[in-house]
């Protein structure tokens, strides 16, 4: 059966009622005591009220993934494609909780799309842009997720992203009434904005190629253009389309593979290595040609711009999502 087909044809026992009860016998695992199956089953009653988050539970449904709330967690949540487990941390409200949902459901269907952390054999620059659009896109779909349910009458995860990430939710709701993918291109776009949070990702990056201990496996020769990655990611879970409005190599433009001088730095230590380039023949110089950003200009222009700096202000909730994957990946 196609995934078209299967998703079409389950949507409908998505019904709240019916997850209640297909929490007790669901193919899905929750690891745990009692209290935390109920919690998670809660999580995934209200994810199915929206049309997108019924189509992601079908998608980690088909993929076996295990559900677990882990008190022991800093962060919001976690997806490990390996172990294929799901962490979530129960500290945090149900509508914080059903955005982290959505935006680790998103990551398991972007891994079965083809995308992952191959951080030993994509080079630089290719793994630098995938990494940032995983979250970019991750982070839309949470936001639509939630707008979702607030249509449906739930709108906690919608006014928690509208507080924690004004910048992504005013892009979404300025343009929904053009089009969903118009909305969802400019949330993605949106992600861009946060400068700190590209810098924590990038610089998650640098430190997974620092913590490599073995270096027989390393490449870093495979490229991905931005069109690939677009083509990967960008897809509406629903339609099964492309949501991506804008030019496929939007992602090769400045703004979206600046990266800080610091982590560029970095980037160079570690791979311009002589024992990594004569003993192990690696030649991955696409970091070379990444534009750098001007940390002056842009502290200076935070300052200065009044009002505007609630729209872009630093928000770490995604990294937090981030430090999770990493964690949870053992890297
Ligand atoms: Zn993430």
């Amino acid at each position: 059966m196609s995934y078209a087909n299967f998703v079409s044809l389950n949507r409908k026992a998505y019904a709240p009622s019916i997850i209640a009860r297909f929490a007790r016998n669901s193919s899905f695992k929750v690891l745990g005591q009692e209290e935390d199956k109920e919690r998670i089953n809660q999580l995934f009653s209200l994810l199915s009220l929206s049309e997108t988050g019924a189509v992601l539970i079908n998608h980690a449904k088909e993929q076996k993934y295990r559900f677990k709330m882990n008190k022991g967690m800093f962060e919001y949540g976690g997806a490990n494609p390996y172990t294929k487990v799901v962490n979530l941390n129960p500290k945090y409200n149900n509508g914080r909780l059903v955005g982290t949902l959505a935006h680790e459901l998103r990551h398991l269907m972007q891994y079965s799309s083809g995308a992952m952390p191959e951080i030993n054999s994509l080079d630089f620059k290719s793994y630098m842009m995938q990494n940032r659009a995983m979250e970019a896109d991750a982070e839309a779909l949470g936001v639509l997720v939630s707008w979702e349910l607030k249509k449906a009458g739930f709108p906690d995860s919608w006014n928690i992203y509208k507080k924690e990430s004004p910048h992504l939710a005013t892009a979404f709701e300025n343009n929904i009434n053009i089009s969903k993918e118009k909305a969802m291109t400019e949330t993605f776009k949106a992600w861009y904005d946060n400068k700190a949070l590209i810098d924590t990702y990038d610089s998650f990056q640098v430190s997974d190629l620092e913590n490599i201990d073995e270096y027989d496996d390393c490449k870093f020769d495979k490229k991905l253009s931005s069109a690939n990655i677009i083509k990967m990611l960008c897809k509406d879970p629903v339609t099964e389309k492309k949501y991506f409005t804008e030019a496929d190599s939007l992602l090769e433009e400045e703004k979206y593979i600046t990266i800080s001088d610091n982590n560029k730095k970095r980037a160079e230590r570690f791979l311009n290595d002589e024992m990594l380039i004569e003993e192990y023949g690696v030649k991955d110089f696409s970091y070379k040609k990444l534009p750098v950003r001007d940390d002056a200009r842009y502290k200076k222009a935070k300052k200065s711009s009044g009002k505007k700096t609630t729209n872009k202000r630093v928000d770490y909730s995604s990294d937090a999502i981030m430090i999770a994957q990493n964690k949870l990946l053992g890297r």
